[in-house]
Formats: C-alpha cells, sequence, structure tokens
C-alpha cells in the first residue's frame, strides 16, 4: 500500500502482477533473468519480465558481440550445468586441455593439471566480422533464447533513458517503448553512455573504473588452427611495459588474441605481434596482422562500482564489479544471482539490496585486491629473467608428478584461466612446498640454457 509518494515495507516486495525491466542481455542480464524467473516460479509469483537488449547476436561482428576472450572455465561450465544452464556443443568452439607458456626466453607446454580443470572456448557473438558463417552459435544468444523459453520478453531495443523521479522507475527506448516497472535491473556492461544513463538517473551511482584492452580474431583455417594451437592456449609472459597478459586462444577456424594491461594501444600490439614468441606460434611466414579479420579496444572494469543500487534499481555483472582480468562471466553469474535471489525473497529495496546483495560485490572486490598483489608478483617474475628461468624450472620438473602434486603448474593455470579465487590462488603460494621448490629451482636456474 502507497500513501502518496511514501512507499511501505510492502511495496517493496515482488508479487504476481509485478513488472521488472532487465536492460542489457549479456550474460548478467541473462543470468538475472533466468534465476529470477526461475525462483518467482518455485514461489507460484507470476511477474512480467522484459529484457531490453540492444545487439541482435545473430550478427557478425562488432554489432553482435560482446567482446570478449571467451574463456569458460570447467568450474563454471559445471556450475551452470548443476544450475540447468548445459552449454551445447555447438556454443563450445574448443575444450582446452592445455597451455603453452612462453617467456622471453623459452616456452613450455603445461597440461591441465587436474582433469576437471580443462576449459571451454566460445565466440560471445556469432562470429568475427567478415565471416560468413563459423559453424557455432553465440555463447550470449544462447543464454537469451533459455530466458525466453523460461517465458522473459526480450525485446531488441536500445534504453535511452531511465526515469527514477516517480515512486516507480520508468524506461525509455531508442523506439519509443515506455513503460514503468517495479524494478530495474541494470546489466548494461562498461558501454559508456548506458552507464551515463543510469548515473544521471540515479545520482548516488558511480561506474567502475575501466581500462583499454585489445581483442583480435586471426582467420587460419581449422586445419592450421589444428596443426599450430592444438587445444592449448598460448600465453605470454614477456616483460612489455603496460602489458599483463597475453594470450591467443585458438576456437574453430579462428584464434583469438587477448591483450590485457594498462590502456592497451596501437604501438603495444604491433610490438607484441612483432615479437618472436609471437611469430613462432603462427606457420613459417604467415602474415599475422594481414590475417586480422576484426579487432577492438574494449574496455575491461579494474574497480568496483559505487551505489549500485537503490530503491528499486540494481546494477549487476561488469556494470556493478568483476574479476580482476579474468572470468568476467563467472562474476556476472554471481552479482547476477545474488540480485535474482534478493529480489524474489527479499525486496527490491536499497535496504535489501544492501544487507543481502552487496556482500557479494564486496566478496568480489576483495578477491580483486588480492589480485591485484598476484598480478605484482606476476609483474616482478616478468621483468626478472631469473625468476622466470626459475618458474620455467619448476614447472617442466612438475610435468611428471601427479596433477595434485603439480603446485606451479596450478597457479599459473588458475591465474591464467581464472578457474579459481586470487585468494586462494595466493594462499597456495604460500605453503611451504611451493615456496621450497621455487626457491630451489630458481637457485639452480642459473645453470639453465637456451630452449
Ligand atoms: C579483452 C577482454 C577479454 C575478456 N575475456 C574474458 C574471458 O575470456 N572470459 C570471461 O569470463 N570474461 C572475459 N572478459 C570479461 C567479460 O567480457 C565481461 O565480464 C562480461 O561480458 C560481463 O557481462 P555483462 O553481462 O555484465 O556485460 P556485457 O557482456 O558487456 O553485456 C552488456 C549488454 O548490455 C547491452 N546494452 C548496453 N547498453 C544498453 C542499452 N542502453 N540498452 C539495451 N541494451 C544495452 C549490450 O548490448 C550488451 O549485450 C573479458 C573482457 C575483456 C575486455
Amino acid at each position: 500500500m502507497s500513501f502518496g509518494n511514501i512507499q511501505t515495507a510492502e511495496d517493496f516486495q515482488l508479487k504476481s502482477g509485478s513488472k521488472v525491466c532487465v536492460i542489457g542481455g549479456g550474460p548478467a542480464g541473462s543470468f538475472f533473468s533466468f534465476f529470477f524467473l526461475q525462483l518467482a516460479e518455485r514461489l507460484d509469483i507470476e511477474v512480467e519480465l522484459d529484457i531490453i537488449e540492444a545487439k541482435d547476436f545473430r550478427n557478425f561482428g562488432p554489432v553482435g558481440c560482446n567482446n570478449c576472450g571467451g574463456i569458460i572455465s570447467e568450474s563454471l561450465v559445471q556450475l551452470l550445468s548443476a544450475e540447468g544452464i548445459k552449454l551445447p556443443s555447438g556454443v563450445i568452439r574448443k575444450g582446452i586441455d592445455s597451455y603453452v607458456m612462453h617467456t622471453d626466453e623459452r616456452n613450455v607446454k603445461i597440461e591441465t593439471p587436474l582433469q576437471e580443470k580443462r576449459i571451454a572456448s566460445v565466440f560471445r557473438g556469432s562470429g568475427p566480422k567478415d565471416a560468413e558463417t563459423t559453424g557455432y552459435d553465440s555463447f550470449d544468444k544462447f543464454l537469451l533464447d533459455l530466458c525466453a523459453e523460461k517465458g522473459a520478453n526480450v525485446i531488441i531495443d536500445r534504453v535511452e533513458d531511465v526515469n527514477f523521479e516517480n515512486s516507480l522507475p520508468k524506461v525509455k527506448t531508442k523506439k519509443n517503448f515506455e513503460k514503468e516497472y517495479d524494478l530495474v535491473v541494470a546489466a548494461v556492461g562498461l558501454e559508456n553512455r548506458s552507464l551515463r544513463v543510469l548515473s544521471s538517473a540515479n545520482n548516488l551511482y558511480k561506474s567502475p573504473e575501466t581500462t583499454k584492452t585489445y581483442i583480435t580474431e586471426f582467420y587460419l583455417g581449422t586445419d592450421l588452427v589444428t596443426k599450430h594451437f592444438g587445444n592449448s592456449m598460448h600465453v605470454f609472459l614477456m616483460d612489455i611495459k603496460n602489458l599483463e597478459f597475453g594470450a591467443l586462444i585458438p576456437k574453430g577456424s579462428y584464434v583469438t588474441l587477448v591483450l590485457l594491461g594498462t590502456e592497451i594501444d596501437k604501438k603495444l600490439v604491433e610490438s607484441f605481434l612483432a615479437s618472436e614468441q609471437v611469430v613462432g606460434c603462427f606457420p613459417e611466414g604467415w602474415d599475422i596482422a594481414g590475417s586480422s579479420k576484426c579487432q577492438c579496444y574494449p574496455r575491461i572494469n579494474i574497480k568496483t562500482a559505487k551505489y549500485m543500487f537503490g530503491d528499486r534499481f540494481v546494477a549487476i555483472g561488469d556494470s556493478a564489479t568483476s574479476k580482476l582480468y579474468k572470468n568476467g562471466i563467472g562474476a556476472a553469474y554471481i552479482t547476477a544471482k545474488a540480485a535474482a535471489t534478493t529480489a524474489v525473497f527479499n525486496g527490491v529495496s536499497a535496504g535489501h539490496f544492501s544487507k543481502n546483495f552487496l556482500p557479494a560485490c564486496k566478496s568480489l572486490h576483495f578477491d580483486n585486491s588480492v589480485g591485484k598483489l598476484v598480478f605484482l608478483v606476476t609483474k616482478a617474475i616478468k621483468g626478472s629473467a631469473l625468476l622466470k628461468r626459475g618458474v620455467v624450472k619448476n614447472v617442466i620438473k612438475e610435468q611428471d608428478k601427479a596433477g595434485n602434486k603439480r603446485h606451479m603448474s596450478t597457479v599459473l593455470w588458475d591465474t591464467f584461466t581464472g578457474s579459481a579465487p586470487y585468494k586462494e590462488i595466493f594462499m597456495r603460494t604460500l605453503k611451504p612446498a611451493f615456496l621450497f621448490h621455487f626457491i630451489l629451482n630458481i637457485l639452480t636456474s642459473f645453470k639453465l640454457n637456451g630452449k
């Protein structure tokens, strides 16, 4: 019951007939909708849920793609499967079971330390620009279709205004669709103009800090990808200023390059592509730049947003927080599920989100602080030939051991793929067995020469 504009606690409980708008149908928006509809059905609440998504994921190139490396850890694949979201084989481009780590001096192949640590690579849209067909389906479209099957109305349109002036938020779109809702869920990723709409509608909300990254897709054809990359992701630990991490990820007939760091620019990309480590991954004499079919410099979340919720408003996924440099889809799953559970079981006021949703964001934020420490250590290793040799020697010696005894390989695998929380990775590096072998290998690596 409402008294004028004053809303009572009961007004903030969703009930049959309530209307929910999810702005953005990327992973966060889809995960929220899926869990929300599932929980509402369990409580026998019939809610109207609209997902308004600006892109059509059936398109090729940037217009149908949410720019990303497309790595999904096996732990997330299994988690989603347990939730009833089973990734079909048509969505998975490649099952990755090993990686090749390249340093300035040598490279080493590391098999998955444990069987359950394999990863999957996907395309977020239908494929790179100019590709007529890649024979696979878009990951984001698969999730969105799943929500439609559960009863969501998927509307392809762009939200241009959100108005919180009255007791109920009102959403307006480019195609002049206008509607009042009981809850608005912002899952717009890091798109600047959409974040500006949210900040001006809800002036407490401060969008996350970001930095520029780089992605491109090289076309080689399936045979050459299989021959030169197999089922391995190639990871580069090279001492290039502003570069934290570079990876080449095989995906069917394409190989995706991802460069993460601080404000990645064209000069850095060119120097990375010209390095002998990268050139050596491709067929001899291959025109690497010429085979790049699609490229972009998307932004990535490096600091959590502030006040990502209010009465009848919650921001999730990248618009709220993410996992530093890795597993953003897994982080989107965490924030989306926490918001959906809060909205269905608790309510949609600022107080409800503060008590039940905010802890999930804080926990990701804390883990990212540990992640920054992990990347500082990685940076120190990248800058020291001796430490790099120590790591490589350690990894080589471990390959004959049982999976659970390959401490360094597991730490690197989880750091590169985002398969485990940074806190867990960091704690493992403090174990005496890890430190003993690492220090021993540094001390003895003075003698290690060449490849
Ligand atoms: C270079 C790079 C590599 C990455 N690699 C990986 C990886 O390998 N694995 C991984 O897990 N994560 C990776 N990530 C992170 C991952 O891409 C994100 O964390 C994830 O996509 C977040 O999902 P989201 O739904 O919050 O946002 P998004 O995926 O960005 O989805 C937001 C959606 O909202 C829509 N939208 C925006 N504004 C509007 C509007 N006004 N109206 C309607 N719709 C709107 C957009 O069209 C989009 O579909 C990477 C990121 C970068 C930058």
